[in-house]
């Protein structure tokens, strides 16, 4: 067994705090990552804090892992010690039913097992990035192409990336289409950005006037100040896709009334209560769809990884030691990081 510091919260209320773990040996279709840098997602919190149902303590957030691999098993064939890897949400599945067959593991029939927090459908208890090292199949760990010096940035597209650059995908945004990103903050940046490389449209619809400029710069087309009823008066019917991120529950007819026909507003923000129900003539008048959207699949996961190099594409990211965690959650949830913590893993060395 590999022994591993780490960092874990104990229960819903003790915080995080420094924790041991082991893991296996890698076996002969195992790669071991020296973890690097692990961005902090939403989850994460929800996670530590048990506001979601389900936490197995201890819990070891984490799965925005990037780092270099530092052994591989016998028949490992895409990774050698020394390259750069990444591992997101997930680290195995059935990989027999419909959507493993697809290459959806997210939408595993069975369950897919999460990197950490991983067998709600039975199991031992999985543990995440918030760690030195990480032991995971290979088909399940992902190459990073962009520059070294870019790691850090990278770490938050393996959740915050794929979570949005899935959905703009699957409902095809492009050249000539229009895109709503509504909410810039660690997925809404990520939205903007890849949108903007599509080719498409990019309208960001944002609460706060004092995000104009940002939204620009991350590539943001037009900016729409989502509570003044003119300006939101003024795309009624104009947009194709809209990609909401916001995580707390919202007035959705807002949002559908500013489809075209057949338009689709997904949901990426996972609000701990139901958003109130949207008006059923918003939708059938114009045959307009509410849909929701969850990560990516693996080959989906380097596809984007691939893109996002490609096009210089990076979280903008606030880098943090380990023992900022518990400061860091509460600013994320006052949304005080411009736009994602990422964990700098050498400081749990002296952890
Ligand atoms: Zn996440
Ligand atoms: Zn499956």
């Amino acid at each position: 067994m590999i022994r591993s510091k780490a960092y874990a919260a104990q229960n819903k209320t003790s915080g995080l705090a420094p924790f041991e773990l082991y893991r296996r040996e890698p076996a002969a279709d195992d790669v071991q990552i020296e973890i690097l840098y692990c961005g902090v997602c939403h989850s994460d919190l929800h996670t530590a804090r048990g506001e979601w149902p389900n936490t197995l303590y201890p819990s070891v957030p984490g799965h925005e892992i990037v780092g270099r691999v530092c052994a591989v098993g016998s028949q490992v064939r895409r990774f050698k010690v020394g390259d750069l890897a990444g591992v997101g949400c997930m680290i195995d599945s059935c990989g027999h039913c419909h959507s493993c067959a697809e290459g959806e593991e997210q939408y595993c029939e069975n369950g897919f097992t999460g990197t950490y927090n991983g067998p709600v459908f039975g199991g031992e208890n999985t543990y995440g990035g918030y760690s030195q090292t990480i032991v995971v199949k290979e088909s399940f760990v992902l190459q990073i192409r962009h520059a070294a010096d870019d790691l850090a940035r990278v770490a938050p597209l393996l959740c915050a990336g794929i979570t949005t650059y899935s959905p703009l995908r699957h409902w095809r945004v492009g050249p000539g289409t229009t895109v709503g990103i509504v909410g810039l903050g660690g997925l809404g940046h990520m939205g903007v950005k890849i949108a903007h490389a599509l080719g498409a449209q990019v309208v960001l619809f944002t609460t706060s006037p004092g995000k104009i400029a940002d939204g620009r710069r991350l590539g943001a087309d037009e900016v729409c100040v989502s509570t003044d009823d003119a300006q939101m008066a003024a795309y009624a019917n104009r947009v194709d896709f809209i990609l909401d991120t916001v995580a707390v529950p919202h007035d959705l007819d807002a949002y559908l009334s500013l489809l075209k026909r057949d338009g689709t507003l997904a949901l990426v923000g996972a609000p701990a209560a139901p958003h109130p129900a949207g008006n059923v003539f918003n939708l059938i008048l114009k045959r307009r769809r509410i849909a929701g959207s969850l990560i990516g699949g693996i080959r989906e996961t380097q596809e984007m990884l691939d893109f996002c190099a490609e096009h210089q594409i990076v979280s903008d990211i606030e880098v943090i030691p380990i023992d900022y965690i518990n400061v860091a959650y509460d600013r994320m949830l006052n949304s005080d990081v411009k736009y994602r913590f990422v964990i700098d893993m050498a400081s749990l060395r002296d952890a």
